[in-house]
């Protein structure tokens, strides 16, 4: 067995990627098999991802659009939607912003197909992201709509949005190393997007594993203490059925005996606001001495790239 500190990456870099090397990259997560990744692995993995249903990786890839739509009627027909599932702001009349993941815009066409405005967004995205699209409609069926426009803001544009815009429309993935009951609690924030690493999939008695289990060092025990050495004990102990339960049967089955101090990999995806409101809970004396542990430095690296926005978040030592 191994024992590891809890750590968190900000995924920033990945959002220099393109929308289906995102996509990937945090998909592979699930199976831990990102050293599957190739120059030419994204599209195959998307259209296997698309297939089989396994839609919440879609939700890894968001972007931001900008709609041109002077006539009131169109853009007061997309309102109606109430589109649960993306961010909708009109910072000027005749200009809407739009964020979403591609699950998000893919879901508002499959079940908005007849609104024109959805019609001219769909159009628009499924020209310049076919591989999405290529299941339900090709962007030849969409015509543009007249008087609307429809074009992509790059995220470093999202970057120079006002305040109270930049926290709604920008959205930033992390991704978490910490013990199963902290991603557990993580994942009750539910305006997220979450992708896990499974135990369902992941064997750990395997070579990529190192053949065996690896737990999160407990914060609520100095090493050597007796409570240290009766949890160590706990965990050995653990693993050794764990790994006698593989040899007859698979990993979703002998996983009911894994504990909570298992090492887990979760990345979660959210705007800032959301992260505002994750932090405020997360950082506070009352919330989970190991949620503490990696959310105060966290939110402080938050603070440090978005001061606008996270200025009156106060940290409570
Ligand atoms: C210190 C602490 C102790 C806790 N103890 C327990 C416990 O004992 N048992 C337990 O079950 N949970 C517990 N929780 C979890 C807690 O109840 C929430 O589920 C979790 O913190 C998610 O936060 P949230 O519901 O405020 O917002 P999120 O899910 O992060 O949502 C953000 C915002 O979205 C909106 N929103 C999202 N979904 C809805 C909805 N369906 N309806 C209306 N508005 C919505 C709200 O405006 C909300 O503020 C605890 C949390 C903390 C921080």
């Amino acid at each position: 067995m191994q024992v590891v500190a809890p750590s968190f990456e900000i995924l920033d870099a990945l959002d220099q990627q393109s929308l289906a090397v995102r996509i990937e990259a945090c998909g592979r997560i699930c199976y831990k098999s990102e050293d599957k990744i190739t120059a030419a692995s994204a599209v195959p993995f998307i259209r296997g991802i698309i297939k089989h249903g396994h839609n919440s990786v879609t939700e890894m890839g968001v972007l931001t659009l900008r709609i041109g739509c002077p006539d009131a009627s169109l853009a007061a027909g997309f309102f109606r939607l109430l589109p649960r599932y993306l961010v909708v702001d009109e910072p000027a009349a005749g200009t809407l912003l739009i964020t979403g993941s591609v699950r998000a815009f893919r879901e508002l066409y499959m079940n908005h197909a007849e609104v024109e405005l959805v019609r001219a967004i769909t159009g628009f995205l499924a020209a310049r992201h076919p591989l999405f699209y290529e299941d339900m409609v090709a962007a030849a069926a969409l015509p543009a709509v007249a008087g609307v426009t429809v074009a992509k803001v790059p995220l470093a544009e999202v970057d120079t949005l006002p305040t109270p815009l930049l926290a709604r429309h920008r959205h930033l993935a992390v991704k978490f190393i910490v013990n199963r009951a902290i991603t557990h609690e993580i994942v009750r924030h539910r305006p997220c997007s979450y992708l896990q690493e499974s135990q369902r999939y992941c064997r750990y008695d395997g070579d990529k594993f190192g053949n065996q289990v690896t737990f999160i060092k407990p914060l609520f025990y100095p090493e050597g203490s007796v409570e240290y050495r009766l949890w160590e004990k706990a965990m050995r102990e653990t693993e050794a059925l764990y790994l006698q339960l593989l040899a007859t049967s698979s990993p979703q089955a002998a996983r009911t005996v894994l504990p909570n101090s298992c090492r887990t990999e979760l990345i979660t995806y959210a705007n800032l606001i959301e992260w505002l409101h994750i932090f405020r809970l997360r950082t506070s004396k009352p919330a989970e001495p190991t949620m503490r542990e990696i959310m105060i430095p966290l939110a402080q690296e938050f603070k440090a790239r978005f001061p606008a926005v996270f200025a009156g978040l106060e940290i409570e030592a």
